[in-house]
This record gives structure tokens, C-alpha cells and sequence, in this order.
């Protein structure tokens, strides 16, 4: 008898945005580098979620930059992870939606990236939520049925486990701890978590 894989139901997964579809901190980097001459930087420098900790860019222009990748994902060519749009693509083909759940305070910039990013999806099967709080997403999830979330802050996913929600970290230089979590390193590994390949 063939041993049947145990996969998490792909419409049961909502997404975090930044560092899990978007490269966020990639574009942190460009940013600090091209327009604020800070060399030498790194994305396996970036230890910490907290940039400021593990940078050397004082914390001023970190909220400078940041605030620039929030007002205007298009403006600042941001760009998405490696496989994330295939990997997105290949959930949408089994649920006919995707639902992402984001910190950021609006979602106006992001929604329009991810329609633009992502094409061949119809716009409004993709919904944006915006909790504006780390703190939120868990009661979002909760109430719109969502099980799984795939996140790369580490405090968030210890917020959600702790809520009930089954959060898969989505490994970056900045969340390398030991953890109970199930951690995927790519949308390739997320697919097959999903069954989807
Ligand atoms: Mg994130």
C-alpha cells in the first residue's frame, strides 16, 4: 500500500506579504546602498527582524527606507521572492483565491503589486488584509477560517501557534532560531506541504 503523504489543505493557507512573497529586505538593501551610499551590505546580515539591531544604518534612515517601501511598492521596484509567484500560482490554481494577511497599515500599494505581480489571477481573487498590528492577524485568520499562515517573523508565528493557528515559518537570515515550527526554505518545499507538488 502506497503511504499517503499528510498535506495541509491549500485552501485552509493565507500568506504574509513581506519576506515571504516580497523581497523586502533584498530592496531594503538596494535602497540603502544606492541612495544612501551604506556599503557593504548583506541579506544574511540581517539577523534580526529588527534592522536597526543587526545593520549598520542608523535607525533614522531605516525608518526612512521603510517608510518609502510602504508608500510605494511600484516607485521602488520591489520585487518578489524567488518561486513565489509560481508557488502562489500553483495555490491559486487549487483554490480560485488567495487571501494575504499583512502588519502593514494599509493595503492599497501592496494589493496593487500583488494584482500587477501576479496577472493571470483575476484582481479580485486577491484580497489584502491590512492589520495595521503583528498582534491582529491571528483573530483575522481565525474568523475567516484560515489554518495555515505562512510567515517569516518569528514573534508573529510564536503569536499565532499560541492562538491556535498553524504558522509555517518561511526561512530568511532573520528567523534561523531553533523552533517547534514547521519551516519550509522555498514555495517549491510550501507546495509539496500543500500536496500541490
Ligand atoms: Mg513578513
Amino acid at each position: 500500500m502506497e503511504l499517503k503523504r499528510e498535506n495541509l489543505e491549500p485552501k485552509l493557507f493565507a500568506f504574509d506579504i513581506d519576506g515571504v512573497v516580497a523581497d523586502t529586505m533584498g530592496t531594503f538593501i538596494e535602497i540603502a546602498t544606492q541612495e544612501y551610499g551604506i556599503q557593504g551590505l548583506r541579506k544574511e546580515n540581517i539577523t534580526s527582524y529588527w534592522l536597526e539591531k543587526c545593520l549598520p544604518v542608523p535607525e533614522e534612515i531605516v525608518w526612512e527606507i521603510v517608510d518609502k517601501i510602504i508608500k510605494d511598492p511600484f516607485d521602488i521596484g520591489l520585487r518578489p521572492i524567488e518561486g513565489a509567484v509560481e508557488g502562489l500560482m500553483g495555490f491559486y490554481e487549487q483554490t480560485g483565491a488567495l487571501t494575504f494577511v499583512t502588519a502593514r497599515p494599509e493595503k492599497e500599494g501592496i494589493e496593487a503589486w500583488l494584482r500587477e505581480r501576479l496577472s493571470p489571477v483575476p484582481p479580485e481573487a486577491i484580497r489584502v488584509v491590512a492589520t495595521g498590528l503583528h498582534e491582529k492577524k491571528a483573530e483575522v485568520l481565525r474568523h475567516q477560517g484560515f489554518h495555515y499562515f505562512v510567515e517569516d517573523n518569528l514573534d508573529t508565528v510564536r503569536q499565532l501557534c499560541d492562538q491556535g493557528i498553524g504558522a509555517v515559518v518561511f526561512d530568511q537570515p532573520w528567523n534561523r532560531e531553533e523552533t517547534p515550527f514547521r519551516r519550509v526554505f522555498s514555495w517549491e518545499d510550501l507546495l509539496k506541504l500543500a500536496g500541490i507538488r
